[in-house]
């Protein structure tokens, strides 16, 4: 079925995309700079938190909504578009559904006020293999000790609201499994240690974080039922929006890749005739178009979706499927608009070259292309594959334990 799109919202975003978004994104690229400017315009069009319930603060939007509004984004600048799905998905998703209420309180309050959430998995020695990571939690009465090093943290420096992963260890030094843990930019113990010098998304900083004897009050620990050894399966659930989220970035900014080499293809003259009179071009466009549109359905699927057991999140391997079919097919839309584009594409007077660095990254974060596989051809076969265990704590039957 194809879910019914609100095209309200969607002329909205695009607006917002077109007149505030687009005339910055070259700068946002040049500088490095994180776009507070933009931040607060998204809040003020009610972009950030829009997932958030109602009773909250929010709009109680599904995320369907949100990828409507994820792709003007793209189309337009990467760095905006991963700024609002932060805003309203991953982290906060997760505190939404299974924080206290005063987490709950907090955390909207800050969303709502243009904070992006940043989480915090990935380490030096744990990248795919999430649950090998060494960071950790001690229980020391009714507060927790945390002391460890994350990398490739997306907003680090500048997120407020933190959702750190470690694995919790009780007043006995027995281990309980892996928790989420909640705390903000200024925490004594939480330090930006690192800015990665990347390929692209420039703008949005990618940064280390170390953490020294963080207290964690027991009050910002996320209990979802199951206690920790189980919780963990639930937390990372809140992962399949994001990656919904991710694709949908990935496959925004192939739309708009694609825009540009169409209206070249139509201005440009080779040959005493517009380049797009060629029938090599326009198979070309044509099969850009159709990947772009599978994609789409694809996402737009996974988003109005939802998990086993009446999950808050989309259906992890649906999700899975999504984010590797757009991320991988927007890597060659934009690639074959700059190939469209010839030289000017290889310029960085053109956007093309911006859209190419930056959408390489969606086949890595957020679950590569061939864990993500792992984790959908683990369904198909009915095994626990033994080399994923990420894979494993995603599947429904541990997620079950909700
Ligand atoms: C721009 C960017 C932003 C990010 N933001 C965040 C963030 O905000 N928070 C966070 O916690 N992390 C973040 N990450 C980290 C990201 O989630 C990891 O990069 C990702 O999980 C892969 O881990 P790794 O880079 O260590 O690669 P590795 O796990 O070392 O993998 C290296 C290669 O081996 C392959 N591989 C590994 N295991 C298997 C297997 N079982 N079967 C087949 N192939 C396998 C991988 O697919 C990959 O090709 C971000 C990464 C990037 C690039």
């Amino acid at each position: 079925m194809i879910p019914a799109i609100d095209q309200d919202l969607r002329g909205r975003a695009r607006e917002f995309a077109e007149t505030v978004v687009a005339p910055r994104a070259a700068a946002i690229d040049a500088s490095l700079e994180y776009p507070w400017d933009i931040v607060a315009k998204l809040v003020e069009a009610g972009f950030m938190g829009m997932s958030i319930p109602a009773e909250w603060g929010g709009q109680g939007r599904s995320f369907l909504d949100v990828a409507i509004v994820v792709e003007e984004m793209a189309r337009a600048c990467t760095v905006t578009a991963r700024i609002v799905v932060e805003g309203n998905m991953g982290a906060i998703s997760t505190v939404m559904a299974y924080g206290s209420d005063a987490q709950k309180r907090w955390a909207a309050d800050l969303v709502l006020a243009g904070d992006k959430p940043a989480i915090c998995i990935t380490e030096p020695d744990a990248g795919s293999d999430a649950t090998a990571m060494r960071t950790r939690a001690d229980q020391r009465g009714n507060s927790w000790v945390i002391n460890g090093v994350k990398h490739w943290i997306t907003g680090a420096g500048v997120s407020k609201l933190h959702l750190i992963f470690a694995r919790a260890f009780d007043e006995q030094g027995r281990d309980m499994g892996i928790g989420g843990f909640l705390a903000e930019r200024g925490a004594p113990g939480l330090d930006m240690t690192r800015r990665e010098p990347t390929m692209g998304l420039c703008g949005m900083p990618e940064g280390e974080l170390t953490f020294t004897n963080l207290i964690v009050p027991e009050a910002m620990v996320l209990r979802p039922p199951g206690g920790f050894a189980r919780g963990f399966a639930q937390l990372i659930n809140a992962y399949n929006s994001q990656r919904v989220g991710a694709g949908t970035v990935a496959m925004g900014i192939a739309a708009g890749a694609l825009d540009h080499a169409l209206e070249w293809a139509k201005g440009r003259e080779q040959f005493g005739r517009p380049i797009g009179e060629f029938q090599g071009l326009q198979w070309m466009l044509a099969d850009m178009q159709t990947q772009l549109t599978a994609s789409r359905l694809m996402l737009h699927a996974a988003a109005a979706s939802r998990g086993p057991n009446n999950s808050a999140f989309p259906d992890p391997e649906l999700a899975a499927q999504a984010k590797i079919f757009a991320s991988e097919a927007a890597i060659k839309i934009v690639n074959d608009a700059l190939q469209i584009f010839g030289a000017r594409g290889y310029s960085k007077n053109f956007p093309i070259e911006r859209m190419a660095r930056d959408v390489r990254m969606f086949t890595i974060g957020g679950g590569t292309a061939q864990v993500l596989r792992t984790l959908v051809a683990s369904k198909m076969l009915g095994w626990k594959l033994p080399q994923q265990r990420l894979s494993d704590i995603s599947q429904p039957k541990l997620a079950a334990a909700e």
